[in-house]
């Protein structure tokens, strides 16, 4: 069995619901046990701005299942919330990443694991650190540290009840 953290993001047709959904499909998932989800957090797109804020959370998992065979659900899961791909950073229903398994290195022509972005994101490193106060990322540091290097930002907390 190996930990993992998904980040999820959707900045299109009711972004709160498309995150809330997520989280419910990722528990269905056979062969993925979800332990703990964050609040959904308010943030900024990147790229584009003419588009509207996304919704960003993280949840972490256990799983037995190989990271590829994870992505692929996530693909799976991404496709079912009719996400269309019309620009890169442009506006999506669901964006589901593979931020980490466990402490694994994962260089692969369809999977980079950490996600390449994890450091500069704040709309990852905050959820991140709502769920796993005190996760140290194999090279990169603690998410404390890295918050700090970003200079400690804020992002408002969406009710989602
Ligand atoms: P982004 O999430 O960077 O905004 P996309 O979701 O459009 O961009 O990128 C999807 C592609 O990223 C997929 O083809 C997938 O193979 C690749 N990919 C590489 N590493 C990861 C990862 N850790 N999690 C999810 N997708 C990844
Ligand atoms: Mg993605």
């Amino acid at each position: 069995m190996t930990r993992a953290y998904i980040g999820l993001g959707s900045n299109l047709d009711n972004p709160r619901d498309q995150v809330l959904e997520a989280f419910r499909e990722l528990a269905q998932e056979e062969g993925i046990r979800l332990l703990a989800r964050s609040s959904l957090y308010l943030s900024e797109p990147m790229g584009p701005q003419d588009q509207p804020e996304y919704i960003n959370a993280v949840a972490a998992i256990e799983t037995p299942l190989e990271p590829l065979v994870l992505l692929e659900i996530l693909q799976a899961i991404e496709k079912k919330h009719a996400r269309k791909r019309e620009c890169h950073w442009g506006p999506r229903t669901l964006d589901l990443d593979l931020l980490l398994y466990g402490d694994e290195r994962i260089l692969h022509p369809d999977l980079t694991v950490p996600h390449p972005g994890i450091a500069e994101r704040s709309f990852v490193l905050l959820p991140l650190r709502e769920i796993a106060p005190g996760l140290s990322i194999e090279g990169l540091g603690s998410v404390d540290e890295l918050l700090e290097k970003l200079g400690n930002p804020v992002l408002e907390v969406v009710r989602d009840v």
